[in-house]
């Protein structure tokens, strides 16, 4: 069989997408869905002028609908696609999420058909003209990574970026992802550390939330020779936004949390 011919279909789809970013995590709950939301937020109020979408390519738990706030809104399929939802005037957004009965439907599907459905996404989605897309994977370094990775490296991937948390278990997960990126030539963008730090809104005290390990992410990164992006510290205030689908970067623009987050985005 020749090549996929997909492949020149999503080329041409994403030809108008300048960046392409892949979202990695090695473990679940690290806040992997949670960043890639805020780095959307903040690279499209950094730039009114820039579009900003995201692919949330977690097909057995997509959880950007519900922390984007667009839960239970409809995707339209017209001549040209795929229409995603819109989030602000320019982010949006795409997720199986939209395409379920219920938030509370499971997915329970087997490699191919999803590998099938990230195809799809990839090649018939209406984004238009976009400067980012970020794309918002399951943990680890499974089926949905394989086929993402595949098709966008034709259609120009800019590189990953990896969530982490400083804790020892998920760092080790991290170096097995940054493995995942070097066997298939994938730039790694950077590391972004979460949860690392609380900073006390009343007395401004900083607390390491897991003192064993603090400055594991930036040693790991150091000698990996891979760029640490940033630290994102723990704000309740941000897990409650997320759950309730409100933009944190409007609700608190003078945390730590948001002031960490600009510097990120400034350095992708
Ligand atoms: P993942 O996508 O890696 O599975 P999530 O983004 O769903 O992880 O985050 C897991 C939980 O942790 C969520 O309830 C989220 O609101 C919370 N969370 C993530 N990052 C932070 C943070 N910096 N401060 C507070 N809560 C956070």
């Amino acid at each position: 069989s020749g090549p996929d011919p997909a492949i020149q279909i999503i080329k041409e789809r994403l030809s108008n997408v300048k960046h392409k970013i892949l979202i990695l995590s090695g473990k679940g709950g690290v806040g992997k869905s949670t960043v890639t939301s805020l780095l959307g937020h903040a690279l499209a109020s950094r730039n009114p002028e820039a579009n900003v979408g995201i692919l949330d390519a977690d097909i057995c738990g997509p959880s950007q609908p519900r922390v984007l706030g667009v839960r239970g809104e409809q995707v339209h399929n017209s001549g040209s696609g795929w229409s995603p939802v819109y989030v602000t005037d320019n982010l949006s957004l795409m997720s199986i999420g939209f395409l379920l009965g219920s938030p509370d439907d499971a997915v329970i599907w087997r490699g191919p058909k999803k590998n099938g459905m990230i195809k799809q996404f990839l090649s018939e989605v209406d984004w238009g003209d976009l400067d980012y897309l970020l794309i918002d994977t399951p943990p680890g370094t499974s089926d949905e990574h394989l086929s993402a990775v595949q098709y966008l490296t034709s259609a120009g991937l800019d590189g990953a970026l990896v969530v982490t948390t400083p804790q020892e278990v998920a760092l080790l997960d991290v170096r097995k992802e940054l493995q995942f990126c070097t066997k298939l030539g994938v730039p790694v963008l950077g590391v972004l550390e979460n949860m690392s730090l609380f900073v006390c809104p009343n007395c401004k005290t900083r607390s390491e939330i897991f003192p064993a390990t603090t400055g594991g992410a930036a040693q790991m990164c150091s000698e990996l020779s891979v760029p640490l992006l940033g630290s994102l510290p723990l704000d309740p205030i941000l897990a409650r936004c997320c759950d309730d689908g409100r933009d944190f970067l409007q609700e608190l623009p003078n945390s730590p949390a948001v002031a960490a987050l600009r510097s990120i985005v400034d350095k992708i």
